[in-house]
């Protein structure tokens, strides 16, 4: 394993904070071993708050070319350990997805590729505000273990074929420096900054191979979609040219894509994708289509053709389900977690469907507002130190285009009590609007991104 922060003997005196803060401000570009020497200053502490502030402000105003933009990639992703793979008979593969809601797709696709014969060390995050994140739908399971040291987590990768985590302090540590200068200091919404913090830790895997979900539409942080385009090729750009083949699809989030939003009914929705008991068809698309890259990233596949075939295979035959079972299991969880789920994920007190005022086509969603409704019955955060329940949220939302008759339900709504669940099913009436008119839904991958 390569240690970055250990360069940081190296730093050659000459080398002046304040004169790369003054070059930035200015738009200059910065040279590369600059931006290497400011960022082991991160990592070992020379560099202060005020100056990290400095300099999140100035790329966030300046912005940053496609050489200063790998340069910090790398230097953030070399701030910690990097993850080396050595004897292993299958490509490292990861995904991203930029956040949404009802998009528990990692729950399937990481088990998916394994399976297929990839590995795949995916350090995940936490969900704040409307979206979710995939190490609080896994905590919602009773033993599983999302911290643990990285040599822990790179045997479970090479015994089950997959783990996931959190990021922990050996991974790129410069990154959570600069996320937490970067939230008071309104520098979060900045294009290079985002690249790089989503990047430095997906490349400190060691991976063959990436594919990136990034998310358009009323519910994902970009809504815009050419911002999500042009972060999009950022991305893909950005990893190509920092050595990691990197592949990405543009999806919409114009609508929650599953059926459920909720940490535990997230996890029970993806088990039961994974068993073949219930897959709905927007949810497969994204998971066949981001699965398909992958493979023929890792050369696991000739073609998207021969790559969909397979990965259809490998979940109709259970093959998928029982990796999910071995990740599960591997990582501190309940063996049995997929045959009973009911033992062992919490359920919520009050869970009553939240009927429709009349009848009508499902025209529109306010997915953010979705999102909102499962925050305030308690199962995300609305700030960091916030606690979350994970037994709580919707489920059978509906998709656009589906009719809904009067006193049907225009979802499940689960809360944690009476006033909770009144307050969501008034929000749910809200966040989805019936018409007369029969409308078709929008398709769910926009473009992919080669
Ligand atoms: N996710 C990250 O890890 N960093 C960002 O800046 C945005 C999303």
């Amino acid at each position: 394993m390569a240690i970055g922060a250990g360069r940081a003997a190296i730093m050659s005196p000459m080398f002046s904070v304040t004169a790369t803060l003054d070059r930035k401000r200015r738009g200059l570009a910065l040279e590369a071993e600059e931006i290497n020497r400011f960022i082991v200053g991160v990592t070992n502490g020379e560099v202060t708050d005020a100056q990290l502030g400095a300099f999140a402000m100035a790329v966030c105003c300046q912005g940053m070319g496609t050489a200063e933009q790998t340069a910090l990639t790398l230097a953030m992703r070399d701030s910690g350990r990097v993850l080396q793979w050595r004897g292993l008979d299958g490509p490292v593969l990861d995904k991203h997805s930029t956040g949404g809601v009802g998009d528990w797709v990692s729950l399937a696709l990481a088990p998916m590729m394994a399976a297929a014969g990839a590995y795949v060390p995916m350090i995940s995050g936490r969900g704040l505000g409307h979206t979710g994140g995939t190490l609080d739908k896994l905590d919602s399971i009773p033993g599983f273990l999302v911290q643990m040291g990285l040599d822990d987590f790179r045997a479970l990768v090479q015994r089950n074929g997959v783990a996931m985590m959190g990021q922990g302090p050996e991974l790129a540590p410069a990154d959570g420096r600069m996320y937490a200068v970067r939230d008071v200091t309104a520098t979060v919404a900045s294009a290079p900054l985002i690249v790089s913090s989503i990047l430095a830790k997906k490349l400190a895997e060691g991976l063959e191979g990436l594919v990136l979900d990034v998310k358009t539409g009323n519910g994902a942080s970009l809504s815009n979609r050419e911002q999500a385009l042009d972060l999009a090729r950022n991305l893909c750009a950005t990893a190509n040219r920092a050595g990691t083949p990197c592949r990405a699809l543009l999806t919409d989030m114009d609508q929650p894509l599953g059926g459920a939003a909720g940490n535990a009914l997230e996890v029970r929705e993806a088990m039961d994708f994974v068993t073949g008991n219930k897959r709905k068809g927007r949810l497969l698309e994204v998971v066949l289509g981001l699965g398909a890259e992958l493979l023929v990233l890792g050369e696991l596949a000739g073609d998207r053709e021969t790559a969909l075939e397979k990965l259809t295979r490998l979940l109709d035959s259970g093959a998928v389900a029982e990796r999910f079972a071995l990740m599960v299991a591997g990582q501190g969880g309940p063996a049995d977690l997929i045959e009973h789920p009911g033992r062992h994920l919490p359920e919520a007190k009050v869970v009553r469907p939240a009927p429709a005022a009349s009848g009508g086509w499902v025209a529109h969603m306010d997915t953010r507002a979705l999102g909102m409704t499962v925050v305030r019955l308690g199962g995300g955060r609305a700030s960091v130190s916030d606690t979350i329940d994970p037994s709580v949220g919707l489920t059978d939302l509906p998709d656009v285009g589906d009719r809904i008759e009067a006193g049907q339900p225009l979802c499940v709504v689960h809360a944690g009590n009476t006033a909770d669940w009144e307050a969501a099913a008034g929000r749910v009436a809200a966040a989805i609007k019936l018409e007369d008119e029969a409308c078709a839904p929008g398709p769910v991958i926009h473009e992919w991104i080669r």
